[in-house]
C-alpha cells in the first residue's frame, strides 16, 4: 500500500495523528526534502528506508513505489503542507492507477493555514472578505490566462500567494493593475510558517518587494494580502445576541 501523507506546514508536531501512525508503520518514506521539515522523519521507525525526492524524477519515485509493492512493503509519500496544493500528486496517482497499485491520501495542515496562525489572523472577516483566493504569480510554471494575477486581484478579497516570493516586483504591479487593492492595502510576508525560525513581516501591497529585499526573503514564504490584516470588520452574526439560528434563540 502507498500512502500520500501531508507532513503539515513545518512544525514537526503538526502532522496529523493518522499521518504519524502511517509513518511509524512504513517500510519506506519518500519525502519532499526541499520543504518537509527533517524533524518530521523522526516518526519513521529505525528500519525504515528514507528517500529524498528532491533529487528524483517522477519516474524514479514511481519505480521505487512499484518495487516496494512487489516486495510487499508499505510506502509513505510525504508531501509538505497538504498534498492537494501544488503537490504534484495527481501525476503520481495516475501512474499508480495505470499500474493498478493501491494508494490513499491523508491530508495535512497547509502552509496557508500555518500562515494565518503565525499572523494571528482570520482570513474571512464579516464586511471585509468572505473568500480566499489561493494562487501564484506565473513564473516558469504558467498560470491559465483566465487566472492571471491582475484578474484575481480585481476582487479585492483575501489572497494568499504561493511560490511567488522571487517575483514580488511583478506581483505588486499585477495586484495594483487589478484595481481593487491600493499601494496601502495591508499585506504580509510569512516566512517558514510554523517552523522554529518562522518570521512575519507586515507591510503593504506597495512595499512587498522592498520588505522581502530588506529582510533577504527569497523562498519558503507566503504572501498574504487584504483588509483582513487591517483593523476594521463587523462582528459575526453567529455570536450576536440579537441573531437567532438553529442552535440558539436571540436574547435581545
Ligand atoms: N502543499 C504545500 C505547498 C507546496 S508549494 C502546502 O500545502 O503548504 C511550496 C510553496 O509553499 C513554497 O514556495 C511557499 O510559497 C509555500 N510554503 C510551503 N511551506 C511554507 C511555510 N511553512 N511557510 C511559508 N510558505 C510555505
Amino acid at each position: 500500500m502507498i500512502h500520500f501523507v501531508g507532513a503539515g506546514s513545518g512544525g514537526a508536531d503538526l502532522i496529523t495523528v493518522r499521518g504519524a501512525r502511517l509513518m511509524e508503520e512504513a517500510d519506506c518514506v519518500i519525502y519532499a526534502g526541499s520543504l518537509v521539515n527533517p524533524d518530521v522523519l523522526q516518526y519513521a521507525g529505525p528500519a525504515c528506508a528514507l528517500y529524498d525526492s528532491a533529487g528524483m524524477t517522477l519516474e524514479e519515485v514511481i519505480a521505487r513505489m512499484a518495487e516496494n509493492e512487489r516486495a510487499g512493503k508499505t510506502t509513505v509519500r510525504l508531501h509538505t503542507g497538504d498534498p492537494s496544493l501544488y503537490g504534484a500528486i495527481r501525476e503520481q496517482m495516475d501512474r499508480l492507477d495505470a499500474l493498478s497499485l493501491p494508494y490513499d491520501v491523508t491530508p495535512g495542515v497547509s502552509s496557508f493555514c500555518g500562515a494565518a496562525a503565525a499572523l494571528r489572523a482570520e482570513y474571512t472577516l464579516p464586511d471585509v472578505s468572505q473568500s480566499v483566493i489561493i494562487t501564484r504569480m506565473a513564473g516558469r510554471t504558467p498560470v491559465p490566462e483566465g487566472e492571471a494575477l491582475r484578474k484575481m486581484a480585481s476582487h479585492g478579497c483575501t489572497m494568499v500567494l504561493f511560490l511567488s516570493t522571487g517575483l514580488l516586483e511583478n506581483v505588486e504591479r499585477e495586484l495594483l493593475a487589478g484595481g481593487a487593492y491600493t499601494p496601502d492595502t495591508p499585506a504580509a510576508i510569512v516566512y517558514k510558517a510554523t517552523w522554529p525560525d518562522e518570521k512575519v513581516f507586515r507591510c503593504t501591497v506597495g512595499t512587498l518587494a522592498k520588505t522581502a529585499r530588506d529582510n533577504h526573503i527569497t523562498k519558503t514564504a507566503l504572501i498574504t494580502i487584504g483588509g483582513f490584516l487591517g483593523t476594521d470588520y463587523a462582528r459575526s452574526k453567529l455570536y450576536d445576541p440579537s441573531f437567532t439560528h438553529g442552535f440558539r434563540e436571540a436574547t435581545v
